[in-house]
Order: C-alpha cells, then structure tokens, then sequence
C-alpha cells in the first residue's frame, strides 16, 4: 500500500511572515492519514523546520547541488539539507531546468547526492505544450524517467512527480485520462526496471491542482497525491486539497 503524499512547492514565494501559513497547515492536516510536505525557499527552511517540530508536516528544499560542498557559489548541498534536519528534497523541476539548463543527467546526480543524504527526492518529469502536441509525450516521459532516476532508487526514498510543463502555473490541468495514460505508462517502466520497489514507488501529478480538481485527480489510478505550486502557499487552498487526498 503506498502512502500518501501531498506536496507542496513554494518556488520563489513567500516570507517569513507567511511561514505562519505553516502551523495552519499542520494543524488543520493533523488528523488526516497521509505525508504532508513543504518545500520554502531555502533561506526560510530553517525556520521552516523550527515551525513544524512537534507536528507531522514535513519540510523539505526545492534543489540541491550534486555536490556535497565546494566552490559552487549561491548553490546548497544535500547534505547541508539533511543536517538542518529536513527530509525531502524536489529535483529536477521543471523551471530548473529551463531556467538553469538543468538536463536529466544533471538531475539524477543531484538525485544521487540526495538520496546518498538520506533524503527523499522528487524527482519531476514531464513534456512541453510542443512535445505534447507531436506526440511524444511517452516518449519524453519514458527517456526522463530512464536518466533522471538513479539505480539506487527505492520506494522510500524516491517519489517520481508527472507534471505537465503546460499545465504549471497555467491554470490548464492535464485530463484525468492524459494523467491516467502517463501514470501507468510511468509505473510500467519503474516496474520493468525496480520490480517490487517500483510498485510501491510514489507518483505525483502536478500542474493546477487546486481544491476544486483535487478529487477528480485524485481518483485517478496510479496517482499517490500531488505536487501543487501556487495553491500551496495559503491553507485556505492547500488544506482542502490535503482533506480531498485523505479521503480518495
Ligand atoms: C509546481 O510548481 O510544481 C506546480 C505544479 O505549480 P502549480 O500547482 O502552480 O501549477
């Protein structure tokens, strides 16, 4: 049986005002059997954590370094992550990679690095609106997914997150059949290649999960929850989608 998850992704929002987002969050989430995360900006992940001692909201980074340490100005390391005492760390996102080149060797060495940690990573895939298009989408997702997650992957410590690029931030989200056909077409390919650690590994959707679609999505077979972006910065949106994953 994989747990569920519910992730949420902050990027570049947010303050240490808004941290008090955090204590509605894991308080009004605190009855519900799943994983709940957030992953802040790193300047406020200490604080972050400070935040969420005592409660079962997890706090996790949205990128390390394939490095442990070194000359690597304004970048952070795994295992720094994992010494403030945070547990998760997303990889390979998307606007990391358009924004940073990141391609997906990069990103399964920062998998690597994270996983070597001893934390989880989520480690994104997913196909431009161009790609989809052409039809390639599997294709995409299936040549990601092959460099992307490392050997040493397992179902605890690695969460894989389908997400469209043409439906983050957009307010476009995939259908239920279009997340339904990349989901299954993911969990074969992890089967094939982890056998029963594949099985259990975690599958996110993310891209304009919001309190209104949560449950429609997830119904959906082969989806363990969501990385959500812009509805995860208040727990007015982020909290009714935490409920709508508890109750599917
Ligand atoms: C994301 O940042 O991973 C994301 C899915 O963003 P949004 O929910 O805002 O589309």
């Amino acid at each position: 049986m994989r747990r569920k998850l519910a992730a949420g992704n902050w990027k570049m929002n947010g303050s240490r005002a808004a941290l008090a987002e955090l204590d509605l969050i894991a308080r009004e989430s605190a009855a519900c059997d799943l994983d709940t995360l957030i992953c802040p900006p790193s300047l406020y992940l200490s604080e972050a954590l400070t935040r969420a001692e005592g409660t079962s909201l997890h706090i996790g980074a949205q990128d390390c370094h394939f490095e442990t340490s070194g000359a690597h100005t304004g970048d952070i390391s795994a295992a720094m992550i994992a010494d403030l005492g945070a547990s998760h760390v997303i990889i390979g996102h998307s606007e990391r990679r358009a924004d940073h080149g990141e391609d997906s060797e990069d990103v399964r060495e920062k998998a690597r690095a994270a996983l070597s940690s001893g934390l989880t990573a989520i480690i994104c895939l997913g196909e431009s609106e161009d790609q989809r298009l052409a039809c390639n989408t599997l294709e995409i997702i299936g040549g990601q997914l092959a460099i992307s997650v490392p050997d040493a992957s397992t179902a605890a410590n690695t969460v894989i997150a389908y997400e469209p690029v043409w439906a983050i931030g957009t307010g476009r989200t995939a259908t239920t059949a279009e997340i339904d056909e990349v989901h299954d077409f993911i969990r074969a390919r992890l089967i094939d290649r982890f056998g029963e650690e594949g099985a259990q590994m975690r599958l996110l959707y993310g891209g304009s999960v919001k309190p209104a679609n949560a449950a429609e999505i997830f119904a959906t077979d082969n989806v363990d929850g969501a990385l959500v972006g812009g509805a995860s910065l208040k727990a007015e949106d982020f909290v009714p989608i935490i409920k709508a994953l508890d109750a599917s």
